[in-house]
């Protein structure tokens, strides 16, 4: 990371009035604006940013050295509310190992008791966390990402995240800590979706999945070129829709038995579906 720069920030809970967290959220919380993980679909770096151009997403982080402080100013809005932490960054990016800042965030939430919880990250070290997660109890979902089972694919388009089988042995100690974890699959990513739904079965309680809009929201349009045959649009809506109805068959101890819905959705339908699993 080239620019990373501590900052006091104004405020730290972003009212969800529009927007795509609008009605299942209240507030999103970011401790961090920029992300290190720069995966080559997000699609934050393209929200309108004076200090940063978009081709630098990924290059910057800015620490909100005083978003615990922020929390504790504004526990009237944090209690009873529903919080999405975090929309724009991932909260527990590397520097999470320096700053602590998630945990610090966590440790004032859990003060001023807001009453649903979502944590949404692709990184093992939330597992550093785990002695306050399970503090939140049921109020609490974690949100994981994955978007692809095949690691080859995932270096191309998040190389700078965790591994496949990181992202794995971290949901499975959750699980094993008795949180509660979702999948997310946005943007599902060139995959076998019958290893992926595999892979996923065992731990998860839900999931959601989205494709990929290019161009607008990926900043490599090689990637559409290399995965071609993937991303044709007849073979993608057909992959999609195999995952769909393969995970809508009766089956015993499976992901579909477990969860309330696997869906397909826009991106705003999508995290206002996440209100189902979350309340
Ligand atoms: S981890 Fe999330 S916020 Fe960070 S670059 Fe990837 S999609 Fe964007």
């Amino acid at each position: 990371m080239r620019n990373v720069q501590e900052i006091i920030a104004k405020s730290i809970l972003t009212p969800q009035k529009v927007g795509s967290l609008e009605g299942a959220f209240d507030y999103s919380l970011n401790p961090y604006a920029g992300c290190a993980f720069a995966c080559s679909y997000c699609y934050v770096p393209k929200f309108p940013n004076a200090r940063h151009e978009v081709k630098e997403w990924g290059d910057w982080l800015e620490v909100k050295t005083n978003a615990p402080e922020l929390i504790a100013k504004d526990r009237l809005k944090v209690f009873g509310s529903r919080i999405f932490f975090s929309s724009a960054t991932d909260p527990y990016q590397y520097l999470e190992l320096k700053y602590r800042l998630t945990r610090k965030c966590l440790q004032e939430l859990l003060k001023y008791q807001p009453a649903k919880l979502t944590l949404h990250t692709r990184s093992h070290l939330i597992l550093q966390d785990i002695d306050l997660l399970k503090e939140f109890g049921d109020r609490l979902n974690v949100g994981f990402s994955f978007t692809t089972n095949d690691d080859h694919v995932r270096r191309a388009f998040e190389p700078k995240a965790p591994s496949i089988s990181r992202r794995l042995a971290t949901i499975t100690t959750l699980r094993e800590q008795g949180i509660r974890v979702y999948a997310s699959l946005a943007p599902l990513l060139p995959c076998d979706p019958d290893k992926l739904i595999e892979m996923l079965e065992p731990h998860v309680v839900g999931a959601w999945v989205d494709r990929m809009n290019w161009p607008d929201v990926n900043r490599s349009p090689e990637l559409k070129e290399q995965f071609a045959s993937f991303f044709n649009e007849a073979n993608y809506e057909q992959t999609i829709n195999y995952l769909q109805s393969a995970l809508s068959r009766p089956r015993s101890n499976s992901l579909r038995s477990r969860s309330r819905s696997f869906i397909r959705q826009k991106p705003k339908q999508v995290i206002q579906q996440m209100s189902l699993f979350t309340s």
